[in-house]
């Protein structure tokens, strides 16, 4: 672990708005697959994969070896939207083996690094093609920080920090948000019903898992309907893939399985292979309306992230890969189920899909405690939901055997102890509550 001194740097000279290094506050120097090692030789498990950025683990070494002879070959690392051999490639390979084989005809538009300029790009695109400015955005939705994107966002913490309106968006209720009502019901009601008070939207935007929002996942009908809905009113869907894509809830995409196809798709986070910056906004050729510059962005030309991002979309030529990634989401999925079935107290139960999945609790704080306890025990797994009440399982997808094994043996491990521990705290809290109830 480390030292006060090591850390005194982060914590006196960084800004207070610093994270995920609070729970998991090891000064960290060296990964490789799913190990991360911090200054003191400790070895960690990693279960967070930069939130879904490493999906093939770290430095993974067909995709590092590829960026080193990159460099070593004087390649060009910056170049704006300049073209680029490197960015050529990562076109073709993109096309040629993750769209062309699933029959998807999209513009492949660069927006600049981070996952939120991707979204902002994908809402300039809806609202100029529809001229249309508001956007139906989702309850426990996450899309970003930046202000478009923080707009279409739930968080109500993370909204209060813009520190200004956000505008722009109707809130609807996720599929499930109200129990068993089908939410899609009211959306289809409020776009036909001319006196609802819902400005016709130019686009729709969602994630089929909420991977921020607590692992909550859309069902294959409601998005079906969703799609419908949309596509009957002229609005833009746009599908948010940038967690639950390139590959972890099984499949590339993760709607390929829900049977219907977005307009446009945001993907980002593992897409730059080993944790390189790099987003795209995959659209309708007919919705490429704003002119050229009209977005524009220095960091849209980070060809080692091209270079970095070919390598590991040429992993999914074989489709042995993706057969692999669900196997190791069985697995998971499976140890899940266990658990739960073990320690089924506060409302215990399994939430999400294939490799972006977790257990969710009705008392908020195990979450917590589990994570923490995790992290003392060498597993780094954060929670997700409003209230962090979900414990989120992102294993790299190429993740070993013995490492998973020794990961979920920890979570089992930790859940089994936090679980236990409170049982006397509810119990102590019962009986403060009956000798209260008994003086009044
Ligand atoms: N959309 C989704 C679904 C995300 O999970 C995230 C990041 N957690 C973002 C957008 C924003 O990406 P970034 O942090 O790179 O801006």
């Amino acid at each position: 672990m480390a030292s006060y001194d090591e850390r005194a740097i982060f914590e006196t000279c960084e800004s207070a708005i610093r994270s995920y290094c609070r729970n998991f506050p090891a000064v960290f120097t060296s990964a490789k697959g799913a190990s991360l090692t911090d200054t003191s030789g400790r070895r960690y498990i990693d279960f967070l994969s930069g939130a879904g950025t490493l999906n093939y683990g770290h430095n993974h070494p067909a995709i590092k070896q590829r960026v080193l002879d990159y460099l070593a070959s004087d390649g060009i690392v910056h170049s704006l939207d300049l073209h680029t051999t490197a960015k050529q490639r990562f076109i073709e390979e993109l096309i040629s083996t993750i769209l062309r084989p699933r029959g998807l005809d999209y513009r492949i538009a660069f927006s600049g690094p981070t996952g939120a300029n991707s979204v902002e790009l994908a809402l300039k695109f809806a609202r100029c093609a529809t001229r249309r400015h508001n956007v139906v955005a989702f309850t426990n939705a996450y899309h970003g920080m930046s202000q478009g994107a923080l707009a279409v966002s739930g968080t109500r913490s993370k909204r209060e920090g813009a520190g200004m309106p956000l505008a722009g968006v109707t809130r609807l209720p996720y599929d499930g948000y109200l129990g068993d009502a089908d939410t899609a019901d009211l959306l289809e009601k409020m776009l036909d019903d001319h006196g609802s008070g819902l400005d016709l939207p130019a686009a729709i935007i969602l994630e089929t898992v909420q991977g921020e929002g607590g692992l909550n996942t859309a069902s294959g009908p409601w998005l079906r309907r969703v799609r419908q809905i949309a596509s009957r009113h002229d609005i833009v869907l746009i599908v948010d893939d940038i967690q639950a894509g390139c590959g972890r809830t099984g499949t590339f995409f993760s709607f390929e399985t829900m049977g219907f196809t977005p307009d446009i798709i945001c993907l980002s986070k593992a897409l730059g292979g080993m944790g390189m910056p790099l987003s795209v906004v995959l659209l309708r050729p007919d919705l490429d309306v704003l002119a050229p510059g009209q977005h524009n962005g220095t960091f849209r030309g980070n060809n080692l992230a091209f270079v970095a991002g070919t390598a590991a979309l040429e992993m999914w030529r074989k489709t042995s890969f993706e057969a692999s990634i669900q196997d190791v989401a069985a697995r998971v999925r499976g140890k899940l189920a266990d658990i739960v079935e073990l320690h089924p107290g506060h409302g215990a139960h399994v939430r999400g899909r294939g490799l972006l999945s977790g257990i969710g609790w009705t008392n908020a704080a195990i979450a917590g405690r589990v994570s923490k306890e995790a992290y003392a025990r060498g597993l780094i797994v954060e929670t997700s939901g409003a209230e962090g009440q979900v414990l989120k399982l992102m294993p790299p997808l190429t993740i070993s055997p013995q490492e998973l094994e020794a990961g979920l043996a920890i979570v089992e491990e930790v859940v089994a102890a936090v679980v236990v521990a409170d049982v006397p705290h509810n119990r102590h809290a019962v009986l403060e509550d009956a000798t209260a109830n008994a003086s009044m």
